[in-house]
């Protein structure tokens, strides 16, 4: 019998473009460039209580990059929350103070939603892995599989009808790994009753505003109106 995450993986790669948007590819990623999910550990996908579920995971040791954090930042935000933010990792100042996007990247992020009419206190931000890679390395395969099973198991729990992919990892690893933030970003896809946006992250913006800051803000405005039609 498939386990649940077997089914949430698979279901990865099935995702479409929601009609009359461009599709990107059809069938699933080669085996080599996808992160496979093991299901473990064995408790994890019975917790259906986000406060159980932290408790979990803040005891992780699935993977080396414990060793170099300080801890595991688990995300932060409304335990019923419509809208799901997932970033990359921690950066040195969320690995500081153990919470998501406090840096500037995460200022960056506030000023958005507040623009937007969102607060913090009213959706759910996480990350792909949950301890910082050194240096703020680009988290390895191994890494990312090792911690996706803590991420499908917090959508589980809060079950968002929107998730927001900020940047490639979190875009590749939760709806398609051929995407390309630079093409893609700004379009919807549905899977598994959830409608997921991409955009950039914020700190690829911080990095090139010219470019990137009038992009993203579209996006939010995207965001904006696909929340008021699902869930105003
Ligand atoms: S990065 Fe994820 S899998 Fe690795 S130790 Fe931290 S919580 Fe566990």
């Amino acid at each position: 019998m498939k386990s649940r995450s077997d089914i949430i993986q698979h279901s990865l790669f099935e995702a479409e473009p929601v009609p009359g948007q461009h599709r990107l590819f059809s069938g699933r990623a080669p085996e080599n460039t996808v992160p496979r999910v093991e299901d473990r550990p064995a408790g994890l996908a019975a917790i259906d209580d986000l406060d159980l579920l932290r408790q979990t995971v803040l005891k992780c040791r699935q993977c080396c990059l414990r060793e170099g954090a300080r801890g595991v930042v688990f995300g932060e935000g409304n335990p019923k929350a419509d809208i799901m933010f997932v970033g990359e990792g921690p950066g040195k100042t969320e690995d500081e103070m153990g919470r998501p996007f406090v840096g500037r990247a995460g200022q960056l992020l506030d000023l958005m939603l507040k623009s937007h009419g969102f607060s913090r206190e009213e959706i759910f931000i996480a990350n792909i892995v949950k301890c910082r890679p050194p240096g703020n390395r680009l988290p390895t395969p191994q890494e990312v599989e090792a911690c996706l099973p803590n991420l499908m198991a917090q959508i589980r729990v809060i079950r968002p009808k929107i998730i927001v992919t900020l940047g490639a990892l979190a875009s590749q690893t939760l709806i398609n790994p051929g995407l390309r933030v630079t093409r893609d970003r700004g379009k919807w896809f549905e899977k598994d009753g959830i409608s997921y946006i991409v955009t950039f992250h914020p700190a690829a913006v911080l990095r090139d505003e010219r470019n990137k800051k009038r992009l993203i803000w579209e996006d939010f405005g995207s965001l904006k109106r696909k929340y008021a039609e699902l869930c105003g």
